[in-house]
């Protein structure tokens, strides 16, 4: 979630502040509420792209987002221009990202380098088949820098912990499984997110040749991502098995389901907390659909990335700790590399502002801050510290009304709402990402050849 260094790319971000004059182009990783939570029926900021999967979802819940957001096949590049004028490009290509139906990870190539978001993602061997992102003749036993060049790497670090080990889908399942096969003259609940874990419902639904009871809004978003709803209804005399919301079963107590008669709830999550087996017929289903630590583990090294930075990561000292520890045996970005890569990298986000803006400097510190911003008070916590913000340019009301004449041109289109606060669009100027790359100084083209591993 935020901005891919040096771009005007934003993942799963949606409020820009107010100012958002700047053009800025979107991706959504996933339909999950935690990454879609941004949007809003009203919201109408520039191009969103995103797995054919994810539109349908989107465009049911916000029907006013048909017109703003934009498919794209998995496992095909496509170029993706990200200024007005259709000449600052990129290259895209969408990748499954095994966390749920339409999640994708996003690897990105152009003058910036070429940087690889996962969204969320759950590690399979299967990646490795994808020669886009490795390509065989990359391959090595160790598995270690099997990827494509890839110079930036912004990872999932849900369970970014060194102590969070999983088993693996397959177990979780026959674990799931045989918890059923115990409990064939009970009633059962199966407890998941509105999207996700498709797979477990409709192997249980062949191996026991019953139907899945869901409720109607889930019905809609199988029918919604082109699943086969033969397994499914939402008539609770066709089944044993139902599937409700992770909400729901705070709502539900299992001694007084099992007064209608003998009732289970299998709880399908990775995380510990979720697990509530405390209780009798409670059970974890110990099914994640994130990366546990040795698997995040394993995906870095094959990926060895010249830099590497976490998403959705906990504020913990073990996770700082873990997290560490992967970027010091990880990654290529040795002092030396890293200078001399900042070099030849070029700040598309810099040079569309030019672009969209006028003839500026792209040197951010010669830009003065608008009166305006320069005599807002900003109220902070006490004891909380001042940091130095990069000035922002804005348009002129005039310059706003052009914007608008070009509102036909295929383009992202980014207007103003007045409402939002500004915190929101400092902050993507003052993440650590942006700061990883700093401002280029000269345009040369991406190097071809990889470093020598670490
Ligand atoms: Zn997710």
């Amino acid at each position: 979630m935020g901005k891919i260094p040096n771009t005007n790319i934003l993942v799963d971000k949606f409020r820009v502040g107010r100012y958002r004059k700047h053009t800025f182009v979107y991706f959504l990783s996933h339909f999950h509420s935690d990454h879609y939570c941004e949007l809003s029926e009203h919201w109408n900021f520039g191009i969103i792209y995103m797995t054919h999967e994810t539109r349908q979802l989107c465009v049911n819940k916000f029907p006013n987002l048909a017109d703003c957001t934009v498919a794209l096949e998995l496992d095909v590049p496509c170029m993706i221009f990200l200024d007005k004028d259709n000449t600052e490009a990129i290259q895209v290509t969408l990748i499954d990202a095994n966390h749920c139906p339409g999640s994708c990870m996003m690897l990105f190539e152009g003058k910036m380098g070429t940087i690889l978001h996962t969204g969320d993602f759950r590690f399979s061997p299967k990646f490795f088949e994808n020669e886009k992102l490795f390509p065989p003749m990359n391959y090595n036993e160790e598995e270690k820098g099997i990827a494509c060049d890839i110079d930036h790497l912004i990872c999932d670090g849900t369970f970014s912990e060194d102590d969070k080990i999983f088993e693996s889908q397959e177990v979780a399942y026959n674990h799931i499984l045989g918890i059923v096969k115990k409990h064939q003259d009970y009633r059962i609940y199966l407890f998941a997110y509105q999207l996700g874990k498709e797979e477990i419902f409709i192997s249980l639904a062949k191996h026991f040749k019953t139907k899945i009871v869901l409720t109607p809004e889930r019905y809609k978003t199988i029918e919604l991502i082109g699943m086969d709803t033969q397994y499914f209804t939402t008539d609770e005399t066709e089944g044993w098995i139902f599937v409700r919301h992770f909400i729901q079963r705070r709502k539900m107590d299992i001694e007084e389901y099992s007064i209608m008669g003998p009732t289970i709830f299998i709880v399908l999550t990775g995380k510990a907390e979720f697990v509530g087996a405390t209780k009798k017929y409670i059970y974890n289903g110990k099914y994640s659909s994130h990366c546990d630590s040795k698997e995040m583990e394993r995906f870095i090294k094959a990926i060895c990335p010249r830099t590497l930075e976490f998403h959705s990561h906990p504020d913990t000292d073990k996770s700082r700790k873990f997290r560490g520890y992967l970027q010091r045996t990880y990654c290529r970005g040795n002092p030396s590399s890293c200078k001399q890569l900042e070099s030849k990298l070029v700040d598309l986000h810099a040079k569309v502002i030019e672009k969209e803006f006028g003839d500026i400097s792209t040197d951010f510190t010669k830009i003065a801050r608008p009166p305006a911003m320069r005599k807002r008070k900003r109220h902070r916590a006490s004891g909380a510290k001042l940091i130095h913000k990069k000035p922002i340019m804005t348009l002129t009301d005039d310059e706003e009304d052009e914007n608008t004449a070009d509102s036909n041109k295929n383009i992202p289109k980014v207007e103003i709402q007045k409402d939002d606060s500004e915190e929101d669009i400092d902050d993507l100027f003052n993440s650590d990402e942006d700061n990883l790359f700093k401002k280029p100084t000269e345009d040369v083209s991406k190097p071809n050849k990889r470093q020598k591993l670490c």
